[in-house]
C-alpha cells in the first residue's frame, strides 16, 4: 500500500511555515548564547534547566531508535501519546467536513480529540468477540474518511486485535490507520513497527506511560514514514517535550531489564489473578487479556466498585461502555495490591 499522503493533508499545513526557534537558526557548539532570552545565571535549583531543550530530542530519539529499531526519523515524539492523536486531527482533518472512524469499545482520547477538533466520528462497534467488523467498516468508509483508529491490545476490552484484519484494512484504506499499541510490551502479538516499510498509511502509537513506568513525564511516541513524521515536526510546539522529561527518559531508557522483568511479573500475576477473579461467585467472565488489566464481568459492578472504594481501592467501572455492560476495568497491581483486591473482593457479600 502507498497512498499519497499529500493529498491527505489540509491546504493550510501544506502551505504552514513553521515556527522557527532560536537554536533551529544557529546549531553547533557556542561559547556564549545571547540568542533566545534566557537566564544566563542558571535555574534556582540543584541542576540547571535554563536553556530551552532540544526541539527534535535527537539523543532521546537515537536511543529509542535503538530499542524499537526504527531510524529517527521515523519517531516523533509528543508531550503523551494524547499529543499525537491531536496532530493527526490537526494536519489531516477538516473541521466540519472530513470524519474518521472509530471501533467502540475503545480508548476514549480519538473521539474527544476529534471534538475538540470538530470531526465527526464514524463508529463501528467491535464483534462480540472484540474483533473489527470488516465489512462493516468497508461500508462506513466515505470520501471525507481520513483516518481509521485501531487499538490493539485494546483498552478497554485486553485483547489483541487479529494481525490480518488489521493489514486488510491498510492494504484497503486509501487514509491513514492508526495502530495504538500502548500495551504492546504486554503482548504475545508482535508489534506492527516491522510494517512500517510496507505500509506508507500506517501510524504506530505506543507510550512510555505504562510499561516504562513514566506517565508522569508525559511521553509518547508515533511511528510512521519520515514524510508523515516531518508533518508531526513541522506542527508541533517547538519545545513540546521539557529538558527534565528528555533526561529522565534517557536514564530510564539504560534499564530495560529491569522494565523486562517488571513486565514478566505483570504477566505472570494477570494470569493468576484472572484464575482468582473467575473463581468468585459473583463474577461471570474475565476476558482474555494482552494488556496490564483484564475486563471482569459481574452481577452488580456498580455496587463492587462502591465496595471497593470504600476500603480505599479504585478500579474503573466500564459498565455503562458499549459492548463492556456490567464489567470493571482492573489494573494489575504489584503482587501485595492485588493479594489486598482479591482478599476484599473473596469478603464482599460476607459482611
Ligand atoms: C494509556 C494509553 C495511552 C497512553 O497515553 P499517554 O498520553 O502516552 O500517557 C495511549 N493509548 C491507549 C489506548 C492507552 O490506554
Amino acid at each position: 500500500m502507498n497512498i499519497n499522503i499529500n493529498n491527505l493533508l489540509r491546504e493550510n499545513i501544506k502551505k504552514l511555515v513553521p515556527y522557527s526557534s532560536a537554536r533551529d537558526e544557529f546549531k553547533g557548539e557556542a561559547a556564549i548564547l545571547l540568542d533566545a532570552n534566557e537566564n544566563a545565571f542558571g535555574s534556582p535549583l540543584a541542576s540547571n534547566y535554563n536553556r530551552y531543550p532540544d526541539p527534535l530530542q535527537l539523543k532521546l530519539k537515537s536511543k529509542i531508535s535503538q530499542i524499537k529499531g526504527v531510524p529517527t526519523n521515523s519517531i516523533f515524539l509528543g508531550n503523551g501519546s494524547d499529543e499525537a492523536i491531536d496532530i493527526l486531527f490537526r494536519a489531516f482533518c477538516k473541521p466540519g467536513i472530513d470524519n474518521v472512524i472509530i471501533v467502540p469499545p475503545t480508548y476514549g482520547m480519538y473521539e474527544v480529540s476529534a471534538n475538540i477538533n470538530d470531526i465527526a466520528i464514524k463508529r463501528v462497534n467491535l464483534t462480540p468477540a472484540f474483533q473489527l467488523n470488516l465489512e462493516g467498516i468497508a461500508e462506513a468508509i466515505d470520501e471525507k474518511t481520513k483516518i481509521i483508529f485501531i487499538c490493539s491490545p485494546n483498552n478497554p476490552t485486553g485483547n489483541s486485535i487479529n494481525r490480518d484484519d488489521i493489514e486488510t484494512v491498510l492494504s484497503n484504506f486509501n487514509g491513514l490507520v492508526i495502530v495504538d499499541e500502548a500495551y504492546i510490551n504486554f503482548s504475545k502479538q508482535r508489534s506492527f513497527i516491522q510494517e512500517l516499510l510496507e505500509y506508507n498509511n500506517l501510524v504506530v502509537l505506543q507510550t512510555l506511560s505504562k510499561a516504562w513506568g513514566l506517565a508522569g513525564l508525559r511521553i509518547g511516541m508515533a511511528f510512521a514514514s519520515p514524510e508523515i513524521i516531518d508533518i508531526f515536526n513541522k506542527i508541533k510546539p517547538p519545545y513540546n517535550i521539557n529538558e527534565a522529561s528528555q533526561i529522565l527518559a534517557l536514564e530510564a531508557l539504560e534499564n530495560i531489564d529491569k522494565v523486562n522483568n517488571w513486565i514478566k511479573e505483570t504477566v505472570k500475576e494477570r494470569e493468576l489473578l484472572d484464575k482468582m477473579l473467575l473463581a468468585l461467585p459473583f463474577v461471570q467472565q474475565v476476558y482474555p487479556s494482552d494488556a496490564n488489566f483484564l475486563l471482569m464481568k459481574a452481577s452488580n459492578p456498580k455496587d463492587i466498585y462502591n465496595y471497593l472504594v470504600e476500603l480505599g481501592i479504585i478500579v474503573r467501572d466500564r459498565s455503562s461502555v458499549i459492548l463492556c455492560e456490567n464489567c470493571l476495568r482492573i489494573t494489575v497491581g504489584t503482587p501485595e495490591e492485588n493479594k489486598e483486591l482479591l482478599a476484599a473482593l473473596q469478603n464482599y457479600q460476607k459482611i
